[in-house]
């Protein structure tokens, strides 16, 4: 633990980890300053927990104030290059993420999850699954609560689930999880990364970066855009595939995961034995088994908790079945990836609601499985012209002005034995405040069916 008492610190960013990162600081001795560009309306009650705890900030811009420190904590929200911490380097003042910062006051085991898609799913089936086994685990990260918010009250013989962003692991420098998993990289959020994605690849290998032969790293040996020959660390590397079988870690052969280590069969369930549905989700099981194997979790355990996982909202939720049609809310699926992901987990035809703000998609991963499973896009948002462009001589392809219309469209339309899907591949900011607002939405419209 370091002892930062006494110690000026400038926080950049007065939203969730900003905030968390300010409180923690105070309550270890230190003398926090929290500074936001944005305006004070969005970010009031943020405000309000700033004064009752007597920290100082200052909201609109940022004055010179911030450089008189001893060193800067920045908030995932804030890219590399703003004004702020270049300035902030070229005076030499050290600029670390609100991760790092958490991490040096966590006396429990960090598990530190990561990944394009499937880090909230995978670290909510982590807690669950090692709660259930029997080791307290706390879920912090990027999911909701902020690492400083909890990092005083885990101890040392107990757990943190660590959703961990790109943007989290961009200012690393010797955060160092005791177990690590990189799920999958796909191009996202390039705009933040010079439009490069070996930039976002590196930022995702910080994870690992200073991980030793104490350590595990978990690595989706599918994915094509994972390193896989990573022998410049001693890390204790472990794999998963849904396509091969793996000598250290887990894979699927037909319906059956199996966890092998050295090569010896170790563990193994039935896919029927997951509550979630879909490959992905498979791909992201397996890795929740491999660090349940790792931690010794009791493998009857495993398999229940892999069976009462109740799964996370707007994540290809479960709505309601009408007349015979699945209404399923992937709201989250924000990427063409997530999407593919979707159309593959159901057999029956679909109805699907695509479109919102475009993030400059590239339909044509989903083009094949469209024209198979897909008897009808309702398109939205704005890039309703782009979708019905791209898919109107694939499949029937309907512009709707809005989620209800789409919902009333399909409750005339869709048949016993089909799944209406709103699994959108774009940002929601369009139309929504966010893409929980748009679940929301949709599942107000069907309920209301
Ligand atoms: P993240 O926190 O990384 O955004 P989520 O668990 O919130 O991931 O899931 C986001 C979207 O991606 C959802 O639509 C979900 O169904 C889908 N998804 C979940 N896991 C995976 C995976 N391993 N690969 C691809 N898509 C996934």
């Amino acid at each position: 633990m370091k002892n930062i008492s006494g110690k000026k610190i400038s926080i950049i960013g007065a939203v969730r980890s900003g905030l968390g990162a300010a409180k923690l600081a105070k309550k270890l001795g230190a003398i926090p300053f929290v500074s936001d560009s944005g305006s004070k309306d969005k970010i009031a009650h943020n405000l309000a927990a700033l004064d009752s705890e007597a920290i100082e900030y200052e909201i609109g811009s940022h004055s010179e104030r911030v450089f008189d420190c001893d060193f800067i904590i920045t908030s995932p929200g804030v890219p590399s290059d703003s004004p702020v911490l270049i300035t902030a380097a070229q005076k030499g003042i050290n600029v670390i993420s609100e991760l790092e910062f958490a991490s040096y006051f966590c006396k429990g085991t960090i598990i530190s999850i990561t990944g394009s898609n499937g880090k909230t799913t995978t670290t909510s089936l982590c807690a669950h699954l090692l709660n259930e086994g029997g080791l307290k685990t706390y879920m912090a990260g990027n999911i909701g609560i902020a690492f400083s918010d909890i990092a005083l009250d885990v101890k040392e013989n107990e757990f943190v689930a660590l959703e961990t962003s790109s943007f989290q692991l961009d200012h690393v420098q010797t955060f160092k999880p005791k177990i690590a998993a990189i799920l999958n990289i796909t191009p996202d959020h390039l705009d933040r990364y010079d439009h490069d994605i070996q930039n976002y690849i590196n930022s995702k290998l910080n994870v690992f970066k200073n991980q030793d032969s104490s350590d595990y790293l978990i690595l989706n040996s599918d994915n094509p855009m994972t390193p896989k020959d990573i022998e410049n660390n001693s890390v204790n590397k472990f794999y998963f595939s849904l396509n091969q079988t793996v000598e250290n870690g887990a894979y699927l052969d037909n319906d059956k995961i199996i966890f092998k280590r050295n090569g010896t069969e170790e563990f193994s369930c039935m896919t029927s034995d997951i509550s979630l549905r879909g490959e992905h989700n498979y791909a992201n099981a397996m890795a929740v088994i491999i660090i349940a194997q790792l931690l010794k979790v009791d493998p009857q355990k495993i398999k229940s908790a892999l069976g009462s996982f109740p799964g996370v909202e707007h994540r290809l939720e479960f709505v309601r079945e009408i007349n015979g049609v699945k209404y399923i809310n992937d709201s989250k699926a924000t990427n063409v990836d997530s999407v593919w992901y979707a159309l593959r987990s159901f057999n029956d035809p679909i109805f699907l609601i695509l479109g919102g703000k475009d993030k400059g998609n590239d339909y044509n991963q989903i083009k094949d499985l469209v024209v198979k499973r897909v008897k009808k896009i309702y398109a939205i948002g704005s890039s309703a012209d782009k979708v019905f462009n791209f898919f109107h001589q694939l499949t029937k392809v309907e512009i709707k002005p809005s989620l209800e219309e789409c919902i009333s469209a399909a409750n005339r339309e869709a048949r016993e034995h089909e799944v209406v899907l709103l699994s959108p591949a774009c940002a929601s900011f369009d139309m929504f405040n966010d893409y929980e607002h748009r679940g929301r939405v949709f599942k107000e419209a069907v309920n209301n069916l």
